[in-house]
């Protein structure tokens, strides 16, 4: 009989349901303490733990384990150990001791270590992440670790991240005390990503050098027909793309992600998947699950998915909403407004600090979602501009202001809906609108914050912003720490209407896609960091290199490593696109030109052959086009193949290399697609070497 699917959801995950039935009781209660108050865990209760995760995973097939961790590439890393053990009779049995579940000792030589590691001591270090669920995976337990090097330093985005979320923990709960909400003894912040995606059909895939090396295309003339009918985002799912959807949610609900919501996006071809949101290095493991699961099942539906954040030039690129909040033990949503905002001293507390450290730590968040391809989005007319900026809504911009001027405010009654038909149902409206342009928008009881790319992890955006919102929680901690109870309610005004003053610039409720607003966010003094050769600078700036020290979530050696892995990786993707556009343009793009030429020159004198004067005047004026975009096309080559190679040899400053691939590479590259594009549109499809953007997004 097919499984229910709450008989389904979770069943390969070790859950708080597996582990109650396999533990004993004070190992369980152990394991829990650890889970939910952050607390160490003793090895006598990773022993046990051990034992009752092998039983559970042998139970459920699995002859492996690996520690899975996230080094600083956009893909999860795992090696495989099979529980094997040799009992010297020629036979084995199934062995998982406390040890290995707590400690790996992965060789670390080959992973990106931005200088943080010499290959002499390639020793690496991965440890159990105990509030992270460990799954099975084709046969295999998962167990989510974090990964660093021999002498300690952080190689992966989950050590930083832990770190990011206790500091925040600390400082949150400091402030609630100090505020008189003494209850409260841990905080959690919680992650919901939303994340965008494209689907083609494999065979096409397969004949497209640029998605298969680079993950978008290079080249590819626009098809008749784009987003411009608005008639795919929310429209009804095609078979092939419902069928996939339907297979995906399955295997995401078996590994205990809550996926939710899923629907066509604006782009044809393009979908999205939302998940119930959870604490964030849940949320953040289980992005990177839903990530690969996407991609593996599109492979049985004999498609590809495409996770790039710009595929397809012309129409939507696809990004990640980061919808973030913190919740209390006590199982309060600390930006929850309630219902009479203006009274509720403690979620405008919590509101004007994320303010302050938006504004103080902008540069920091523009870096968290800089690469190559999120460049490609930002600031488009299709994503939130490279400029950071916070959407909060009528009602709350009016709070902040009255706070601001002392005046009172008076709340606008909530709207009661009326469409205006009797048979429909009346609701109350949502007093937050929406502003789909802004990057950081206010959400009713979150933020949500939009530049994030699609292929990323998102994992550095919430490092900034943990660490950015506790350094304003220890300042806010350190104004009101001395203040006599009867006296803090006006210091705590007063701390916020200064507050406002100072950072109000960052509050903007306009349109974020229009010049005017560049001009104007220029006039406020906010940055705005195009490029990401532009914005990774910033993340060694004094204030920012301060701001991790201080609160332990980089050291200065970390912060320069992932500096230089940032901008490696950056200069490494645009010279691998220039070398496969070289090659596509070299190989198919001119030869077909060369192709269709021939059959024109053919034709034109076949024609003359029979009819001595007849007109040739339609296939001369192609040639003549044609010849001349490969003779641009051959030029500009070669111009391409020069640059980069010069950029390429500026390696050894990897920030002036990444401004060279930037500078120029990339616009070689532009140039030489213009003319490609060109000459597209003129062959006929069954010269062209591979598959056109008609086919590649209006085929399934
Ligand atoms: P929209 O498309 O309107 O932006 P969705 O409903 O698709 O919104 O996604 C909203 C996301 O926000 C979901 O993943 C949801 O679980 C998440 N979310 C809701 N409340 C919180 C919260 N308190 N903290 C973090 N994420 C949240
Ligand atoms: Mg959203």
């Amino acid at each position: 009989m097919a499984q229910s699917i709450p008989e389904m959801y979770g069943s390969l995950v070790f859950n708080d349901k597996v582990m109650r039935s396999k533990l004993p009781k004070d190992m369980y209660k152990a394991l829990k303490k650890t889970i939910e108050n952050g607390t160490h865990l003793e090895l006598d209760v990773a022993n046990s733990v051990a034992v009752a995760m092998k039983e559970w995973a042998t139970e459920n097939g699995a002859t492996h384990y690996t520690h899975w961790f996230q080094p600083m590439t956009n893909v999860t890393a795992e090696k495989h150990d099979s529980f094997i053990s040799p009992t010297g009779d020629g036979q084995v049995i199934m062995d998982f001791s406390g040890k290995e579940l707590v400690k790996g000792e992965p060789d670390a030589s080959s992973f990106p270590s931005g200088g943080l590691r010499a290959t002499f001591e390639a020793r690496g270090y991965t440890a159990w992440d105990p509030t992270s669920p460990a799954f099975i995976k084709d046969k295999t337990l998962y167990i989510p670790t974090a990964f660093c090097s021999y002498s300690g330093e952080a190689l992966d985005k989950k050590t930083p991240l832990l770190r990011s979320m206790d500091v925040l923990n600390k400082e949150a709960v400091r402030i609630l005390h100090i505020l008189g909400n003494k209850e409260v003894r841990h905080i959690n912040t919680t992650v919901g990503p939303e994340q965008e995606y494209f689907l083609v059909d494999k065979d096409l895939y397969k004949k497209r050098k640029d998605l298969i090396f680079c993950g978008r295309t290079l080249l590819g003339a626009s098809a008749p027909k784009g987003q411009e009918m608005e008639d795919h985002y929310f429209g009804a799912l095609k078979p092939r793309v419902a069928a996939y959807m339907h297979d995906l949610d399955e295997e995401l609900w078996k590994l205990g992600i809550p996926a939710k919501t899923k629907h066509n996006e604006v782009a044809p071809a393009q979908h999205e998947l939302a998940p119930v949101f959870d604490t964030t290095n849940v949320a953040v493991d289980h992005n990177q699950l839903t990530m690969e699961i996407m991609k593996k099942v599109a492979d049985k539906h004999n498609m590809v998915c495409l996770l790039h954040e710009k595929p397809f030039e012309g129409i939507n690129g696809s990004g990640k909403h980061n919808n973030w909040s913190m919740s209390t033990d006590t199982g309060v949503n600390l930006l929850d407004p309630g219902k009479t905002p203006a009274e509720n001293t403690q979620f405008l507390v919590f509101l004007v600090a994320v303010i302050k450290a938006v504004d103080d730590y902008a540069d920091l968040l523009r870096v968290s979602v800089a690469s190559a391809g999120n460049d490609h989005r930002l600031g488009a007319n299709e994503a939130p501009p490279a400029i950071v900026s916070i959407f909060l809504g009528d009602e709350l911009t009016d709070v902040l202001k009255s706070i601001e001027n002392d005046t009172f405010f008076s709340n606008k009654h909530a709207v009661q809906m009326d469409i205006g038909a009797k048979v429909l149902p009346h609701f109350i409206k949502d007093t937050t609108d929406r502003n789909r342009t802004s990057p950081f928008a206010f959400t009713g009881n979150k933020f949500e914050f939009r530049m994030l790319g699609s292929a990323a992890s998102v994992a550095n955006p919430n490092i900034v912003l943990n660490t950015a919102v506790a350094e304003v929680l220890a300042e806010f901690s350190a104004a009101l720490k001395d203040v006599p109870e009867e006296e803090m309610e006006s210091a705590v005004h007063a701390l916020l209407k200064k507050t406002i003053e100072e950072h109000k610039r960052i509050i903007f409720n306009g349109n974020g896609y229009t010049d005017e607003w560049v001009e104007e966010a220029e006039k406020r003094g906010l940055y705005n960091l195009k490029t990401t050769p532009d914005a990774l600078p910033h993340f060694i700036a004094e204030k920012n290199i301060e701001l991790f020290t201080k609160h332990g979530i980089f050291t200065k050696e970390e912060l320069f490593s992932r500096y230089e892995i940032w901008l490696e990786n950056y200069y490494k993707t645009i010279n691998i696109e220039s070398n496969t556009l070289a090659e596509m343009i070299q190989k198919q793009v001119i030869p077909s030109v060369y192709t269709y030429v021939e059959k024109l020159a053919d034709t034109a004198a076949a024609k003359k052959s029979v009819v001595a004067d007849i007109s040739v005047a339609s296939e001369a004026a192609l040639i003549s086009k044609l010849s001349t975009l490969a003779d641009t096309m051959a030029k500009d080559l070669e111009t391409l193949k020069a640059d980069t190679a010069k950029a390429l040899a500026s390696s050894d400053d990897v920030l002036a290399c990444s401004k060279a691939y930037q500078g120029t590479v990339l616009e070689d590259m532009e140039a030489l697609r213009k003319s490609a594009d060109e000459a597209e549109a003129l062959i006929p499809d069954e010269l062209l070497p591979y598959p056109t953007y008609d086919e590649l997004l209006f085929s399934i």
